[in-house]
């Protein structure tokens, strides 16, 4: 839209550095959009300044600017073209109630100019994340073939988000404008803290500083409906307000604790090798829980307790003292009782009865509970196979990880064999593969099973990177990167 600030050189600087691969690089668009101004809205008042854009733009890592007129967008005039009406549930709700076709102005020349660009990616601001969410199902409805990336909304330093619009209040009005995000702020650590929401008085000292409401709500994040009564999941609160002639809006996320990733899928879909990376690269604490199952096969193997003698079972796993920690050089140490059993749980003989010893309710409890615990406040990438159907449930990205049995058999020849232990020939693998999926799926408690919610990631074919940047991409739809950034 022009009229370039810092917010929008962030954006370029986020894709100068994804862009290393790709040719040609980086464009930046500059396009002032007359349909997502309403007849007597500030389509004229807008500021514009295309010169001073461009040197924003090329300061920030831009290769390329591209600032079309109304005629290369519109050749056939504005009445002359397909529009696109964006949907009606996603648009009830903030700005979308206030700007009438707003956002159907927005989703017209959106793909308009993916369709002549034809980029690869498309770098958005987090600040208008209503548009985010919009273009997000836009992209996806039409199939083309651009991966978004949302940036985190920048704030100057009295904690006004930058917009272009901020250009327009006088030195009193920002003054007062800043009471916007100081509420925000102040909600969400009051929230976070464990205090509910008072939307009346948070309306009230918004309205003591002059600023005129238009809206101030609590919504899902993604469907943007109303939440009234706000849970565990994260929701959104975002606001409109009119600073003298200005109008101005900004929102914060509304959650009790850190994100929770879940991770399921059958045995050598690669799970534990991107898992781990994944967390890495969030800063999210790694949970194997595989690893859990296999020490207490290893216990009841070294104890030699018959699995079906529920007595014996109980009496072993009493007083189970299982720590599981990722050591200095990334691989997670897994001590039982104070032994440190890391390498021996990955051998044939542990792998031949970990899914008979997985499927008995007692050994089930007390592993659910430990890593319930494990996650109480958050911040955790859990793989298993069971972990967004029983263990965490209200996970915010539960992913279901998969691939055909024979790319996992070759998988985990490789494993086996990097792990010094003799390899089966493939066919064999694949038989054990199998009949280890049959019995977990087909356990009374907890089986291998796609949550409802989970997205499905198929991994024939992609290494293990792609892989990793496909459920980055998937975490960010869920948690923005105001709330966790990468590492
Ligand atoms: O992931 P890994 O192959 O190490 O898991 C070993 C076994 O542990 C699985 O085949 C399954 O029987 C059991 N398991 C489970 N629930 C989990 C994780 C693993 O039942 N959450």
């Amino acid at each position: 839209m022009g009229s370039l600030h810092e917010g929008h050189q962030k954006l370029i600087a986020a894709a100068k550095d994804s862009s290393h691969d790709l040719t040609p690089r980086v464009l930046v668009s500059i396009f002032i959009n007359p349909l997502q101004f309403e007849e007597n809205d500030d389509f004229k008042e807008y500021p514009r300044n295309l010169a001073k854009d461009c040197q924003k733009a090329y300061e920030a890592g831009a290769d390329a600017i591209w600032a079309p007129s109304l005629n290369t967008i519109f050749p056939k005039g504005k009445e002359g073209h397909f529009t696109l009406k964006a949907p009606k549930s996603l648009q009830n709700h903030l700005c979308g109630a206030y700007r009438k076709n707003h956002f159907d102005g927005v989703a017209t020349v959106v793909l308009r100019l993916l369709n002549l660009v034809r980029p690869q990616k498309i770098f958005l601001g987090e600040k208008d994340w209503q548009q985010l969410i919009i273009l997000r199902q836009l992209i996806r409805e039409v199939g083309l073939n651009v991966e978004i990336k949302s940036i985190a909304t920048l704030r100057d330093k009295d904690g006004l988000p930058y917009s272009s619009r901020n250009l327009l209040l006088t030195p009193e009005e920002r003054a007062k404008a800043i009471a916007l995000p100081e509420i925000m702020k102040n909600a969400s650590q009051k929230f976070q803290s464990g205090h509910e929401l008072d939307l009346k008085k948070l309306k009230s000292y918004l309205e003591n500083n002059d600023l005129r409401v238009e809206y101030l709500e609590t919504v899902d994040m993604k469907k943007l409906t109303p939440v009234n009564h706000i849970t565990s999941k994260l929701c959104l609160l975002a606001s409109a307000v009119h600073c003298g002639k200005t109008r101005l809006i900004d929102h914060t996320f509304l959650m009790k604790r850190k994100p929770i990733v879940a991770i399921d899928g059958p045995a050598g879909a690669g799970k534990s090798t991107v898992t781990k990376k994944f967390a890495e690269k969030l800063g999210l604490i790694y949970l194997d829980t595989g690893a859990m199952y296999r020490a207490v096969t290893w216990l009841i193997q070294k104890k030699s307790i018959d699995p079906n003698n529920e007595k014996d079972m109980l009496e072993a796993l009493k007083n189970l003292r299982l720590n599981i920690d990722l050591s200095e050089n990334g691989v997670q140490q897994v001590l039982l009782n104070n032994i440190n059993i890391t390498n021996q749980i990955r051998s044939p003989e542990i792998t031949s009865q970990v899914s008979l010893i997985s499927s008995k309710g007692i050994v089930r409890e007390i592993l659910t509970a430990q890593q319930q615990y494990m996650g109480e406040r958050g911040g955790i990438v859990a793989e298993g196979r069971d972990i967004g159907t029983a263990v965490f449930p209200d996970a915010e990205l539960k992913v279901f990880l998969t691939a055909s049995p024979q790319e996992r058999a070759r998988r985990r020849a490789i494993d086996l064999k990097n792990q010094g232990f003799s390899v089966p020939s493939l066919l064999d693998l694949e038989e054990q593969i199998k009949e280890r999926d049959y019995i977990d799926s087909n356990r009374k408690i907890a089986p291998l099973l796609q949550a409802k919610d989970a997205r499905l990631l198929i991994t024939d074919g992609m290494n293990i990177d792609k892989v990793i940047e496909s459920l980055i991409t998937m975490f960010r739809e869920e948690i923005p990167e105001e709330i966790w950034p990468l590492k």
